[in-house]
């Protein structure tokens, strides 16, 4: 009897996880792309970069009371 059963915990799809286009590299938001935060009009933005072929992912504001931004 063959007993290939597929579970339904693939762990968690779609949650805060950036690809890069470019490269295909896949990691979560809190993993090891290149971030960098600049201030733009009195408005601070974080910069998300692929650490291996510096594309861009997203950009993203960023607020001064440390509100974390959903997502
Ligand atoms: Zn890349």
């Amino acid at each position: 009897m063959s007993t290939t059963k597929r579970g339904g915990h693939d762990g968690p799809v779609g949650k805060a996880v950036l690809v890069c286009r470019d490269c295909d590299r896949e990691a979560h938001v809190d993993g090891d792309w290149a971030v960098t935060e600049y201030e733009l009009g009195g408005d601070r933005h974080r910069v998300y970069q692929c650490p291996d072929c510096w594309h861009t992912l997203v950009v993203q504001p960023v607020f001064e009371d440390g509100v974390p931004v959903p997502a």
